[in-house]
Order: structure tokens, then C-alpha cells, then sequence
């Protein structure tokens, strides 16, 4: 297989109808690798166009992509899965490479997943059964039908990762797709349309458009061929998805931000539960929309906590994300470093004392000029302040105390978010009590980040719309209709 994915300066272009086509327009966005610095490659800074192209080639794959056997496209999961298994180290090098993630993350989080991601919606495609509802006298039949050509747009954060884990229900169930990953994250998409190419998936099925979200990505919004929008991103992005999307009564799946709480109750092994915590913030830098970047520690033992914390968080080792022993690389780009420093000055200008962390970190070349910022743990802050209540979506996180559990719900509850949480105790049930009074969508005691991809996931509040996993993608990307058949 000729994969062009090899290295610096590679220009990309779309894919579309089963074959690489250069934008409408002939314009390119520049790509960098924020651990460097240094351009990686020019990706097609695509329009309304281009969008175009994608749906006609979609709209043509439909008819006979959504009528072939469910068994059919169930091999084509896995004829996908098995590809990218052989692409594996390929995967986590140019993840790593976009994001600057660590190359060793990169490979046990972002590659594992992508290929497993469409192992599972295989095995769980199979799982489906014939739903029928007996009347005294009639029959219900339940058929499920493909939704049509799906919309689906990603953020840069866990880039094949979130664009499989929409790509892979969308086709099990029968739809083509027309998808546009993060502007800032294209080159494994890229490598996963060069796979699909290379196994002979049919033409037009899966269509890859690269380009900016006003543009691209707000076409594919707007046309109306496209029936379903599957988007994660930014909840002021999901506003912008949500207002263009609802009149033309597309469906709406919406994963978007967060601010999570981790909490530390007075029972907890404080060992354990600094880890968790420390890893729960700063995993991908704290660019996880999981990361619970507002730790809530019991008072009684908050003196004994915080400096197993802080030993934990300078413990980790910030560095080139190509050695082994890296365990934070940089943030996704300048723009965002410069972003998450200003929020940390906000911090010291609302009152908050930087116990560890708080500035760039300047690394040796060829890092030098790289957006790394050393694990920031913040004290002394309101609970109310900005801080602590806007997704910064860096490595920055804010400790607070309280007293008792009910004032321990009610901190974490104090945001407009909704996503994610963990408590850390040494009885969970105590734990599972908490965690149902939190007004989030997924609630971990004593973990963190441990994922069973049958479960609901999404948020509540401005964390999202729509749940995702297991059935409930299998529902998204699928219509359903009900036939009653009157007995004779
Ligand atoms: P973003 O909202 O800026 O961009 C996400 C995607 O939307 C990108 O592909 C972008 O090009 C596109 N986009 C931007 N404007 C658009 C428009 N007008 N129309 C259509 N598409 C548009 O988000 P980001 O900075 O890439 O990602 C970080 C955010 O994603 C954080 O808020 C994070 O919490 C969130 N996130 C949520 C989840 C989840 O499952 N809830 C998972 C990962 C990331």
C-alpha cells in the first residue's frame, strides 16, 4: 500500500468518491507539530465546493452501501479493524506528531482505541436483535433503516479515536458519511482514508473533506442532504451546530465540554486517590474532556492530600513526546498555550496561589520552540470564580476544600458543565451515593477514564445533547419505523 502519510511536508488532499481529489479552490491550510514548532504538512483548506462533491459521491454509495446485508458491512468493520491493526505504530507516530501528544500515549490510548472502536460496533452490530411486540391482535415490527448521508465533525484532542467511534456505527448501521476532522489533527484521517482505499471499501461510502469549521464544516451543517450531525467540539461550536442544524430537523448528537470534578472524601487512600487525581487532570496535558480539572478535597484531610498531589503532578516528566519516559508533551498549538497562560494569570488576578507548575516550560531543541506548560495545581480560588468554572482544556487544575459531602455535591455541581466526575473513597458505596447526586452523564468511583464501550456517554447542561456507545449509537445512526400487522 503506497501510504503518504511518511513524514514532514506531505500535502494531503480530500477524499472523495474512493479517490484523493486537490480542493476546489487549490488552497491549503498549513499543519503544524506543536512539539516542535516545525510545519508537518498542507492540508485543503476546503468550501461549500468541495462539501458538495462529497455529498453527491455520498448520496450515489447510498442506495446500495444501506441495502447490503447487515453481515456484510459488520466484515467491512472488520476488514478495517485488521488494516489499521497492521497501521498501528503508524497511527500513534502521526497522532503524536499532530497533537504532540507522547508518542507512548498515543499508542496505548489513541491507537488502541481507534481500531478497537470499530472491533466493538462489529461485535456489537451482531449483537442486534429482532425487535417485534405481540399485540392480542396484531404484530409490531420494528425495522431499522440507515439514517442517510451523516454529517460528522471532531476536535483535535483524540483525533482517529473520535472520528472512528462516530465512522464505525455510522457504517455498520447503513449510512455513508461525509466527515471533517479538526483542521489541526488531519493525518490520521488521512491514513484512514488511504486504508479504506486500499482494502476497496466502495466509493463514496466514507468521504473525507479537511478544511476549517466556518467553512467546511458549517457546509456540511447547512446542506440538505446531509440527514444526521454527529459533533464533538467546543460547546460554543455546538451552539453554532445546534442553531443550523435543529429547523432543518437533522439529528442532533452533541458532545461537547467540560469542567469535572474529582473529590477527595475524608475515607479515601490518599496514595491512591493523588494518583488518580493527578493522572484524571493531567492525562493529554488535560486536554480530555473527562479531565477533572476542579479537585474538591475534604478539609479534615486536605494538609495531608495536597503534597502527595503535588508530588504526583511534579513527578511527571514533561518532555519530547518521542521518548519513552515522557508521560505530558505539549498542548495542541501556540494559540492554545498562549490561551491556558492566560487563564493561569486570571488565576493569579482572582485570588490563586500556584502550588506547583504555572509557565511554559522551555525545552531543548528540537523542542525549543515547542507549547509545553509544566502541570499547574492552583489554590485558593472561589469555587464561583472564572477559573474554576470555564474549560480551560489545558494542564491547569484548581483544589478546593469542603466540608461535608452535601457542600461537596453542590461545588461540583456549580458549573454549567456536565460531562464527567470521580470520587475517591474507601467505600464506594458511600461513592456511588455522591456520584448520584452530580448532575454529569459519566460518574467513576476509585478510577478514572475506564470505559466499558457498551455504556451511555455524553453529557448533561452545556456538556452535550444525545448519548453515544454501545445501543445508543447503534439508535443515533439508525430510523426507525414501526410496522403493525393486524392479525387475520
Ligand atoms: P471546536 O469546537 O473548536 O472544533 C471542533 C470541530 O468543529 C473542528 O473540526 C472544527 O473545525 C469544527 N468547527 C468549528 N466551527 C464550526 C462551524 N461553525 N461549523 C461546523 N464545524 C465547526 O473544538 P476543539 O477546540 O477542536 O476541541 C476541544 C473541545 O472539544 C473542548 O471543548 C472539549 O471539551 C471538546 N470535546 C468534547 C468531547 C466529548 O465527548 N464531550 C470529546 C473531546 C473534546
Amino acid at each position: 500500500m503506497d501510504l503518504r502519510c511518511r513524514g514532514v511536508n506531505l500535502q494531503i488532499e480530500n477524499f472523495i468518491g474512493g479517490k484523493f481529489i486537490p480542493p476546489l479552490n487549490s488552497k491549503y491550510l498549513e499543519n503544524y507539530n506543536p512539539a516542535t514548532g516545525k510545519q508537518t504538512s498542507k492540508i485543503p483548506d476546503s468550501t461549500a465546493n468541495d462539501i458538495q462533491l462529497a455529498v453527491d459521491a455520498a448520496q450515489q454509495a447510498l442506495p446500495l452501501w444501506s441495502k447490503l446485508p447487515m453481515a456484510e458491512r459488520i466484515a467491512w468493520l472488520r476488514n478495517i479493524a485488521e488494516a489499521l491493526e497492521s497501521h498501528k505504530s503508524k497511527i500513534a507516530e502521526l497522532e503524536s506528531m499532530d497533537t504532540g501528544k507522547p508518542l507512548s500515549l498515543a499508542q496505548r490510548v489513541d491507537a488502541e482505541r481507534s481500531i478497537k472502536n470499530f472491533e466493538f460496533f462489529a461485535e456489537h452490530a451482531e449483537q442486534l436483535g429482532e425487535m417485534v411486540f405481540e399485540m392480542a391482535d396484531a404484530t409490531n415490527y420494528v425495522e431499522r433503516k440507515a439514517v442517510g448521508t451523516v454529517g460528522l465533525i471532531t476536535p483535535w484532542n483524540l483525533p482517529l479515536y473520535l472520528l472512528s467511534w462516530k465512522i464505525a456505527p455510522a457504517l455498520v448501521m447503513g449510512n455513508t458519511i461525509v466527515a471533517k476532522p479538526s483542521e489541526l489533527t488531519p493525518l490520521t484521517a488521512n491514513l484512514l482514508a488511504e486504508i479504506v482505499s486500499s482494502i476497496g471499501l466502495p466509493d463514496g461510502v466514507l468521504n473525507i473533506v479537511h478544511g476549517l469549521g466556518p467553512t467546511a464544516g458549517q457546509a456540511i451543517l447547512e446542506h440538505p442532504k446531509i440527514s444526521a450531525i454527529s459533533f464533538t467540539g467546543g460547546t460554543e461550536t455546538g451552539k453554532i451546530v445546534a442553531k443550523t442544524a435543529a429547523p432543518m430537523f437533522k439529528k442532533l448528537s452533541l458532545e461537547l465540554g467540560g469542567k469535572n470534578a474529582t473529590i477527595i472524601l475524608d475515607d479515601a487512600d490518599l496514595d491512591i486517590a493523588a494518583k488518580g487525581a493527578a493522572k484524571a487532570a493531567f492525562t493529554n496535558s488535560g486536554q480530555v474532556c473527562l479531565c477533572g480539572s476542579r479537585i474538591l478535597v475534604a478539609e479534615s484531610i486536605y494538609d495531608q492530600f495536597i503534597p502527595r498531589l503535588i508530588a504526583e503532578v511534579e513527578a511527571m516528566n514533561v518532555g519530547n513526546p518521542s521518548n519513552e519516559d515522557t508521560d505530558v508533551g505539549s498542548v495542541i498549538s501556540m494559540d492554545h498555550m498562549e490561551k491556558v497562560l492566560s487563564y493561569i494569570e486570571l488565576a493569579k488576578s482572582e485570588g490563586g496561589i500556584i502550588k506547583t507548575g504555572g509557565k511554559r516550560l522551555r525545552l531543548p531543541p528540537p523542542n525549543d520552540n515547542g507549547a509545553f506548560i509544566k502541570p499547574t495545581l492552583i489554590e485558593g480560588l472561589e469555587i464561583n470564580s472564572r477559573t474554576a468554572t470555564e474549560e480551560i482544556f489545558g494542564p491547569v487544575a484548581s483544589v478546593h476544600k469542603f466540608s461535608t459531602d452535601v457542600e461537596a455535591v453542590s461545588m461540583a455541581n456549580r458549573t454549567e458543565y456536565g460531562l464527567a466526575g470521580s470520587i475517591w473513597t474507601s467505600k464506594p458505596r458511600r461513592g456511588k451515593a455522591i456520584a448520584e447526586q452530580i448532575d454529569s452523564g459519566i460518574l467513576w468511583v476509585n478510577t478514572w477514564l475506564h470505559r466499558d464501550l457498551r455504556t451511555p456517554f455524553g453529557g448533561v447542561k452545556n456538556s452535550g445533547v444525545g448519548r453515544e456507545g454501545g445501543d445508543w449509537s447503534l439508535n443515533f445512526f439508525s430510523e426507525l419505523s414501526n410496522i403493525c400487522v393486524k392479525d387475520d
